[in-house]
C-alpha cells in the first residue's frame, strides 16, 4: 500500500507549498502599512500604533523596544544616559555554528539592526523625581535571549545602582528566556540575578519587575527575584515558563485542557503569582513612582518638590 501512502503525502506536500505561497513572506508583512491585531482581528495601520506606542484601540499590547519607552513613558523629559556593555564581554564563549553559519555574525546584525550592545538597553536617570535605573528587555535582538554578554551587562547595571545610591532597579521584560548558544554561560546567569537582587534588597533599593507579553523560559524564572511584580496588561500573553503548545502539549497526555486564559496578567494575578496588572503601559510610571515613594517613606514635601505624584499617606503608616 505503498503507492496509497506516497500519493497522501504528496497531496499533504503539494496542500503546504500552496499555502507556504499564498501567504504573505516575512519581507512581504514588514514592508505592509498594515498589521493585524490578534486580538481584535482588525486591520491596524502601523503608523496610528506607532503614534499610540504599539497599544491597539481594543487595548491589545505589541511589543515596544526599549529605547522608544524610556524617552516617552518613563524618564522624566526623556532624559537618561546609558550604561554601557562591558566590551570584553562574549555572547559566544562555545563558538557556536548554525548550518554553516556562525552566530557571531547572526549576534552582530541584532546589533546592527537595534544599535544596543547586548538585548538589554540599561539607563540610568530620573523617573518621577526617583534615581533609577532601568532595565530593557529588547524583543527584536534575537529574543533577547539572555547569553553571558547580557549577564555582564546585567551585573555592569547593578554595580551602578549599588554605587550611585539608586533608589528604584526597574526591569522591562519581554525575552524568549536562556540563550541555547551560550550553554552553561547562559544558564548560569540564573543564579546571578538571583543574587544580584538580593544585593540590591540589602541596599534597599527597590527593585520592580514588569512583564511584556512573551516573557518564557529562563528569563521568565528571573523576574521572581524582584521585590514587586505586575505585567504590564491584564491581556499580555505568554508570560510562563515552557510556552503555550508544550504547556497544552503535557495537559493532554491526562486528558485535561489549559484554561483558556493560562499565561495572561490576569491569570498570573488571580494565581498570586504577580502582585497587579497594570491597565495598559501608559499609567505604569505613575503606579512604579507612586509604590516606591511609598516604600521610601519618602515625606509629602520631598516627593511635590521631586515630582507631580502625590503620596498616600495612609498607605504610608502601614507600611
Ligand atoms: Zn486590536
Amino acid at each position: 500500500m505503498n503507492w496509497i501512502k506516497n500519493r497522501i503525502l504528496s497531496f499533504v506536500q503539494k496542500a503546504k507549498d500552496k499555502f507556504k505561497k499564498d501567504r504573505p513572506s516575512k519581507a512581504d508583512q514588514e514592508k505592509s502599512l498594515w498589521l493585524n491585531c490578534p486580538s481584535c482581528n482588525q486591520m491596524q495601520l502601523k503608523e496610528d500604533l506607532k503614534n499610540n506606542f504599539n497599544v491597539c484601540k481594543c487595548m491589545h499590547h505589541f511589543d515596544l523596544d526599549p529605547e522608544t519607552r524610556f524617552k516617552n513613558l518613563l524618564f522624566d523629559d526623556g532624559n537618561f544616559e546609558l550604561i554601557d556593555c562591558p566590551s570584553w564581554s562574549s555572547p559566544d564563549p562555545l563558538n557556536m555554528e548554525i548550518n554553516g553559519k556562525k552566530f557571531i555574525d547572526k549576534y552582530k546584525n541584532y546589533q546592527n539592526k537595534t544599535g544596543q550592545q547586548s538585548a538589554l538597553l540599561i539607563a540610568h536617570g530620573k523617573i518621577g523625581g526617583l534615581k533609577t535605573v532601568a532595565v530593557g528587555y529588547n524583543f527584536a535582538f534575537g529574543g533577547a535571549a539572555f547569553s553571558q554578554r547580557e549577564n555582564e551587562h546585567f551585573l555592569a547595571a547593578a554595580q551602578f545602582a549599588i554605587e550611585n545610591d539608586i533608589e528604584l532597579f526597574l526591569s522591562v521584560y519581554q525575552s524568549g528566556g536562556m540563550s541555547v548558544y551560550g550553554n552553561i554561560h547562559s544558564l548560569k546567569s540564573m543564579s546571578v540575578c538571583q543574587m544580584v537582587h538580593t544585593m540590591l534588597k540589602k541596599k534597599n533599593i527597590v527593585n520592580v519587575g514588569v512583564l511584556g507579553s512573551k516573557i518564557t523560559g529562563g528569563t521568565f524564572v528571573n523576574v521572581f527575584a524582584n521585590d514587586f511584580l505586575f505585567s504590564e496588561s491584564p491581556k499580555n500573553t505568554d508570560q510562563l515558563f515552557s510556552g503555550k503548545r508544550v504547556s497544552a502539549s503535557v495537559r493532554s497526555s491526562d486528558n485535561t485542557e489549559m484554561p483558556s486564559d493560562f499565561g495572561e496578567g490576569y491569570f498570573l494575578q488571580k494565581h498570586g503569582m504577580i502582585d497587579g496588572c497594570f491597565s495598559s503601559r501608559f499609567e505604569m510610571k505613575k503606579k512604579i513612582v507612586d509604590l516606591t515613594n511609598v516604600l521610601l517613606k519618602k515625606p509629602e514635601a520631598q516627593v511635590k518638590k521631586e515630582s507631580n505624584v502625590k503620596v498616600d499617606k495612609s498607605l504610608q503608616s502601614v507600611s
